[in-house]
């Protein structure tokens, strides 16, 4: 397959194109407690029904005062307290001032904040040893957030970025985007599942094991249908049962062009799908489309292939269904290569490197070996995609190319 012509391919671009203008956000909302909401995406803007700060309050531990009661005195008595919860009560005379600690109340009247570093405890009370500005130290009321401003928009993915923050307004539950369901299974007389031993031509099942993984990662519901054997009636079943429960079907193997790809004949019966064939390496057969009720993704059957068409087209998708419209895509880095990298023309190739900066401050970048599309140890040995455009052919020592470092989905940092 990789000595075929290189023109009916079509680029990771296009691809996505297709597939995000093809497919619409979920709009089932659910509203959860703010506790298990970390992970999800917000339905809504989230609006906040207080002030923050609440009230005018203090930034540092001192004294409360009258700036124009400085005018007559440099020396004023302390009339009171205020600390934070237990603000002052009572009268405050003309002429004197508040002991006040970081976050209490500013007494009412107070313009200023003397932070007791620039104060002297006298017989006579607080002398202040400094210049004073009105409104120094005081920490307004709203500064940060005021009332029925958005704090947040509609289509943000919540952690703790977030999460915080809107504790910080009282707020206990929030409206966000139900989960998106989706249902995997690989396709393979050869898979075996693990913790069984290997009888003669059989491999492991890898790939329903990395989708799960990162389906995981991207907040889905998972439902894992197993492994179907290279059968069309199983596999046919398999199909119908998906898309009844889910919003989304990923399967993997079967959609390249070996004899017991039963996979495109079935799909053409029970959906309508496409099957393209990327001009990305690794991963060049990739089947998307409709079933009658949910999305499909056929995602080819050697494993590097199958994590990265994932990780280029499947999180994006994702991201799109789920409303996660803030959603980016890996940022692309320059780096210099520190080894050769072996590269044909015609693909957009993602092949695994080894990124760190160097003593000057910029990136390096070396390959990890082999770039077989069968060689999952690339991406437990890498850290990062180095991403070679498509005409380019070898790279030398010296050159500089684009890196992507593996975002969450490939390793947790
Ligand atoms: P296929 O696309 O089904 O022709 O598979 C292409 C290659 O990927 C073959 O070598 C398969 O054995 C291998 N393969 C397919 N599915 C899996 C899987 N789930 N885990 C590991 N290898 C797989
Ligand atoms: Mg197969």
């Amino acid at each position: 397959m990789d000595h075929c012509h290189t023109s009916d391919l079509i680029s990771l671009e296009q691809a996505l194109e297709k597939l995000l203008a093809q497919t619409v956000p979920l709009t089932n909302t659910e509203t959860i407690s703010l506790t298990e909401s970390a992970g999800r995406i917000t339905a809504t803007d989230i609006i906040s029904p207080i002030n923050v700060p609440p009230f005018d309050n203090s930034a540092m531990d001192g004294y409360a005062i009258h700036v124009a009661d400085l005018s007559d005195h440099q020396t004023l008595p302390v009339a009171g307290k205020a600390l934070a919860g237990a603000p002052f009560q009572g009268e405050w005379p003309a002429g004197s001032c508040i002991r006040i600690m970081t976050g209490a109340p500013i007494p009412s009247g107070a313009d200023a904040v003397v932070m007791q570093e620039q104060t002297e405890v006298t017989e006579t009370g607080i002398r202040f040893t400094s210049p004073v500005t009105q409104g120094q130290n005081i920490r307004t009321v709203g500064e940060d957030i005021t009332q029925d401003a958005v704090v947040l928009p509609k289509g943000i993915k919540l952690s703790t970025a977030q999460l915080p923050l809107i504790a910080s307004l009282g707020i206990a539950k929030v409206n966000v985007v139900r989960k998106l369901k989706v249902a995997i299974f690989s396709t393979g007389d050869e898979l075996q599942a693990i913790g069984e031993p290997l009888q003669a031509g059989q491999i492991y099942d890898t790939n329903r094991f990395a989708v799960r993984l990162m389906l995981e990662k991207l907040d889905c519901e998972v439902i894992d249908l197993g492994v179907i054997r290279d059968d069309p009636a199983t596999l046919r079943q398999t199909f119908i049962n998906a898309d009844k429960q889910a919003d989304l079907v990923i399967s993997s193997g079967g959609v390249s062009v070996g004899e017991a790809d039963y996979t495109k004949q079935i799909l053409d019966e029970v959906g309508k799908i496409s099957f393209w064939k990327l001009a990305i390496k690794p991963g060049k057969p990739f089947a998307f489309g409709k079933l009658e009720n949910a999305w499909f993704c056929g995602l080819p059957g050697n494993p590097v292939s199958a994590v990265l068409t994932f990780y280029q087209l499947v999180q994006p998708l994702i991201a799109r269904l789920s409303g996660f419209t803030t959603w980016q895509p890996p940022m692309r880095l320059t780096a210099k290569a520190t080894t050769p990298l072996k590269k044909s023309a015609g693909r957009l190739d993602f092949q695994r490197g080894i990124a760190a900066i160097n003593e000057n401050g910029e990136f390096e970048v070396k390959t990890t070996g082999h770039q077989g599309s069968h060689i999952f140890s690339s991406y437990s040995a890498g850290n990062c995609f180095i991403v070679l455009e498509r005409e380019r052919g070898h790279v030398v020592v010296g050159e500089t190319v684009h890196i992507e470092f593996f975002n969450h989905l490939l390793q947790n940092q």
